[in-house]
């Protein structure tokens, strides 16, 4: 299959399901849809204001869940997916795409944990900051759907 079918697929999915939040991200067929896009280079997310890149985005390894860093990788070290992104941490025992979010002074905040029944242990709401200033609130529902609908036109960037 095509990487826009597989895209297609798990749009429909997310679809079904309504959205992916609290548990919904470990929604197995929303998963097994994901599953062929999970080994795929990082995208830029653009400001749609400034069409400057904010963030690098990627599917989480295991979960339904779109993660995120400011910065890729070095060359040397980015195998696609995950590894795309500056995994730089604190020893904190946090995801690193979440450490790097708690961090104050960043591009990318966890603007709110829970809330709306969120019990996942992954952030409800996390913004993001262009230098323009705009400001873009998301969801994973919302990334998740942009990355995806980004895969299925086989765009190389994403916008909100
Ligand atoms: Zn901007």
């Amino acid at each position: 299959m095509e990487v826009s079918e597989h895209a297609v697929r798990a749009l429909t999915r997310l679809d079904e399901l309504g959205g992916a939040e609290g548990s919904q991200i470990y929604d197995p067929i929303l998963s097994h849809a994901l599953a062929p896009l999970i080994a795929h280079p990082a995208m830029a997310f653009h400001c749609a204001r400034c069409q400057d890149r904010v963030a690098w985005w990627t599917l989480h390894s295991r979960l339904a869940l779109i993660v995120f860093a400011e910065r890729r990788a070095t060359t040397k070290t980015r195998r696609a997916g995950t590894s795309d992104l500056d995994q730089a941490r604190d020893d904190d025992g946090l995801e690193p795409w979440i450490d790097q979010a708690t961090r104050p002074g960043g591009r990318i905040q966890i603007s709110e944990w829970s809330g709306g029944g969120n019990t996942s242990g992954y952030p409800l709401r996390v913004t993001f900051q262009c230098g323009c200033g705009a400001e873009y609130v998301t969801r994973n529902s919302s990334r998740l759907r942009a990355f995806l609908t980004s895969r299925k036109v086989g765009s190389s960037r994403i916008l909100l």
